[in-house]
Parts: structure tokens; C-alpha cells; sequence
């Protein structure tokens, strides 16, 4: 009996002396190292340089508990799809917040997703524009050939500037603040499948997004914003911008003037 005692006691010891489950930190190498890489895109403080600070950041900009770990809701929000702007950056693309000093536009389609047809994506990228011509003096008109203030391309990986794609899901797309030459300019990972509808990644969505950055918007905190930087699909017919998104945009170029 003692005996038996003894047994069922030293397991009991062993159980303990094991180590606990870390809930905070189960991740393998490759999923933290996804995660520095992450932190290193979005996150671009000089200021904050450990990888606690700049996940406290992310955490915060996210609206989730500031833990400064790598815990698994923070793992499922760096893995959502996305745009590939980042979110909180030191020093910006362009010095200053840039501005469009005109209010027409002009864009231009330099190429096509093959995902689509040609009428789709003109549609799409048009009425894209509208969500933001429709509170504000911009307006917007397609060029087919010269020069143009917004070139809107397609391109897998490596696509002729410094931001490559990162293939399927991920990063989606990203698009540079008002300025010239590459300023304004708006580009779509080909990696991803473009769609119409709620498959995939809906183009209208995600265009409508990058071309708040065209104009001078950087992310914005709020979940219902068109500015908040993960994509989730929404009803595009009845798309409307939230308040934060029209007051981002109103502070820049004001209201629609009434005809
Ligand atoms: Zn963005
Ligand atoms: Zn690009």
C-alpha cells in the first residue's frame, strides 16, 4: 500500500516538474522569424528596435492586449491579408504630408490582370475613384496613353520598383503618396486572384484602399475604415466610406463643392 503510494506519488512529482505550457510563446523559428519580417515592413521605428517594443506597437495599432508577445490572435492578425503600406513609419516615402495641388487627375492602366476582363477592371479601378471624388473637389479621368499623374499595374514579385510582391495572400497590394514620377502610383500583386465579387480578393475593395494612399491617407486604427490596413470583403454596391475615412480626406482637400 505504501508502496503503491509512493508510485502514484513520484508520478505526481514528475507531472509537476515538468515545464508548462508557455501559451504566450508557442511558435516555431519560422513563424517568429515571419513575424520580425513583419514588424520590420510595417513597423519601421528606429526608436522602438526590440522586437517586444515594435509587436507592442502592432498590438496597439491593432486594438488588441499590448503583451509584447508573439501570442496566437496576434500570429492570426499578422497572417490576414493586407496592404503593403506600413502602418507606423518614422520617416515617410515623402517628407511632410504630400498633397495633390490640383484637384483633376488623371490615370492611366498600364496593364491588365488576366483574372478579369478588361471592362471588369476599368469598371472596378472608375468607381474606385468615385469613393473618394464623390466627398471631395477631385475628380479623376482615365488616360490611355502619355503621361498621367496615377499609373495603376499589375505585377508579380519583383515588378520595377524597390517593394517587391511576396506571392499569394500576404501583401496584396501598395500604392506611394502624391507626388512625381512613381508619386500616386498604385500597384497589384498578379499573384493574388482579382474578382468582382466576394471570391478572392475583390479589386474594386482593395483599389478603392490604395487610392486613399494615392491621395495622402496613411492607415487608419479604426476597424470600419476603408484606410484599416487588413482586407475584409464588404457589400461594393452599397459601399460607403466610414467618417473616419471622409474626415481623413476632407482635412486634405476639403469638401465637394455643391454644383
Ligand atoms: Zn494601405
Ligand atoms: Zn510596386
Amino acid at each position: 500500500m505504501l508502496q503503491e503510494f509512493l508510485l502514484v506519488f513520484l508520478a505526481l512529482s514528475c507531472i509537476q516538474a515538468m515545464p508548462m505550457p508557455q501559451p504566450e510563446d508557442p511558435m516555431s523559428p519560422s513563424e517568429r522569424m515571419f513575424a520580425e519580417k513583419y514588424l520590420d515592413t510595417f513597423y519601421q521605428m528606429r526608436s522602438k528596435n526590440t522586437f517586444a517594443e515594435k509587436l507592442k506597437e502592432m498590438q496597439k495599432f491593432f486594438g488588441m492586449s499590448v503583451t509584447g508577445r508573439l501570442d496566437s490572435d496576434t500570429m492570426k492578425m499578422m497572417k490576414t491579408p493586407r496592404c503593403g503600406m506600413p502602418d507606423v513609419a518614422e520617416f515617410r516615402q515623402f517628407p511632410g504630408n504630400p498633397r495633390w495641388s490640383k484637384a483633376q487627375l488623371t490615370y492611366s492602366i498600364v496593364n491588365y490582370t488576366p483574372d478579369l476582363r478588361r471592362q471588369v477592371v476599368d469598371d472596378a479601378i472608375q468607381r474606385a475613384f468615385g469613393v473618394w471624388s464623390n466627398v471631395t473637389p477631385l475628380q479623376f479621368t482615365k488616360v490611355s496613353s502619355g503621361n498621367a499623374d496615377i499609373f495603376i499595374r499589375f505585377g508579380a514579385r519583383t515588378h520595377g520598383d524597390s517593394n517587391p510582391f511576396d506571392g499569394p495572400s500576404g501583401v496584396l497590394a501598395h500604392a506611394y503618396g502624391p507626388g512625381r514620377g512613381i508619386g500616386g502610383d498604385a500597384h497589384f500583386d498578379e499573384d493574388e486572384r482579382w474578382t468582382s465579387s466576394r471570391a478572392g480578393f475583390n479589386l474594386f475593395l482593395v483599389a478603392a484602399h490604395e487610392f486613399g494612399h494615392s491621395l495622402g491617407l496613411d492607415h487608419s486604427t479604426d476597424p470600419q475604415a476603408l484606410m484599416f490596413p487588413t482586407y475584409h470583403y464588404v457589400e461594393t454596391t452599397s459601399f460607403r466610406l466610414s467618417q473616419d475615412d471622409i474626415n481623413g480626406i476632407q482635412s486634405i482637400y476639403g469638401r465637394r463643392q455643391k454644383a
